[in-house]
């Protein structure tokens, strides 16, 4: 089940490493795409030396390979929120298990990142989606919530990583890592509807 849905994530993932990097072009360095699709592709490698493990060390191990294979800012803070959601998961983990995984995990990556929500990051997706979880929202309503927090950032004033370097410029442009991150929730949310 986890080999699944990691397999379904990286296929959205670098499906779309285009668009990820022509975002990462407008307000960044423009290797988004590149960085996630390089990731991704290391997590696929690794996936088959993996089955019949807990979904918490398929997890760890996924984050592990995004922190060593990715350069940039997004390889450590993708691969910290997999591996603190992996240390956290229970091996037969229900709801509430999966909330609590994912609130520590988003601190994790905040920590790393020295960054809080309203930054234009990744967390102004992340955040929102923790707390839909925690509510008992639907995985439809789930997706819905990461979906428009990505273009939300559309509208906010990045002052954490490579786009802040922009200022006020960086307005008007999606964060390349909130879109990354909703494109992870949304495949889940999908996944988990069809399983449920
Ligand atoms: P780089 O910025 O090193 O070129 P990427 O382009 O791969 O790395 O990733 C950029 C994305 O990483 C941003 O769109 C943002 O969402 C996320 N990001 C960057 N710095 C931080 C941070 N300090 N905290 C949280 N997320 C961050
Ligand atoms: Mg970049």
């Amino acid at each position: 089940m986890m080999d699944e849905l990691i397999t379904a994530v990286a296929h959205a993932i670098i499906s779309r490493a285009e668009h990820l990097t022509a975002l990462d072009q407008a307000i960044g360095d423009g290797d988004h795409g590149h960085n996630m699709k390089r990731g991704m592709e290391a997590v696929l490698a690794e996936l088959p030396t993996l089955s019949g493990k807990p979904p918490g060390e398929v997890l760890k191990a996924a984050g592990m390979q995004l922190v060593m294979k990715v350069g940039g800012a997004s390889g450590p803070l993708f691969g910290t929120l997999a591996m603190e959601l992996g240390k956290a998961l229970p091996p037969d983990p229900d709801r509430n298990d999966l909330a609590n995984a994912l609130a520590l995990a988003v601190a994790g990556v905040a920590a790393r990142g020295k960054s809080e929500r309203g930054q234009k990051t990744m967390l102004d997706v992340l955040i929102p989606v923790e707390q839909a979880l925690s509510g008992g929202q639907s995985s439809a309503q789930i997706k819905a919530v990461a979906l428009a927090a990505a273009e939300a950032t559309i509208a906010i004033k990045a002052t954490r990583g490579r786009a802040s370097f922009l200022g006020d410029r960086s307005i008007g442009h999606m964060d390349p890592g909130s879109y990354s991150s909703a494109l992870i929730i949304a495949t889940i949310c999908d996944k988990m509807d069809t399983s449920a």
